[in-house]
């Protein structure tokens, strides 16, 4: 399924032209726009998944291995030396595109701010709590 009004769907089917890095005929990866690195891009399905939790078996499987290859094209080809996955869903998440995407994210290792969290603190008992708050809906 591919949404008419889906900036990303039209994206990923080439219907905008955008900057490919590589494209198959599942995904298309291309750079963002508003880079929070140099070398930051999204790996987009071409069919239109909302977020992670509709993405089908089939497509999930490809995401980590294309995204590691394209990790390690940028440790390669622009020396970067790591990089961060970043994958929103939802708004509450920041999730402004609800078109399933995965950020790649190149980390050169100076002066690189990119904050996702502050570190909290949890007791063993909140834990606890937690998961079987959520524990119930995974079996
Ligand atoms: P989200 O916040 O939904 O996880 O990320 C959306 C990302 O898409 C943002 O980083 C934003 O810069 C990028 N973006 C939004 N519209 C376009 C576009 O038309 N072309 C490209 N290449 N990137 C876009
Ligand atoms: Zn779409």
């Amino acid at each position: 399924m591919r949404e008419q009004n889906c900036i990303f769907c039209r994206i990923a089917n080439g219907e905008i032209p955008s900057t490919t890095l590589y494209e198959d005929a599942r995904f298309r990866v291309i750079f963002d726009l508003s880079p929070a690195t140099r070398g930051h891009v999204l790996l987009i399905p071409k069919e239109h998944y909302a977020d992670l939790t509709e993405l089908d078996t089939e497509t999930a499987r490809e995401v980590l291995p294309l995204a590691a290859r394209i990790g390690r094209a940028m440790k390669a080809g622009l020396g970067a030396a790591g990089f961060n996955l970043v994958q929103n869903n939802g708004e509450a998440a920041g999730q402004t595109v609800r078109h399933f995407h995965l950020h790649i994210i190149p980390r050169y290792g100076a002066g690189e701010e990119l904050l996702l969290w502050k570190p909290g603190e949890s007791t063993a008992e909140e834990r606890e709590a937690l998961s079987s708050r959520m524990g119930e809906y995974l079996r």
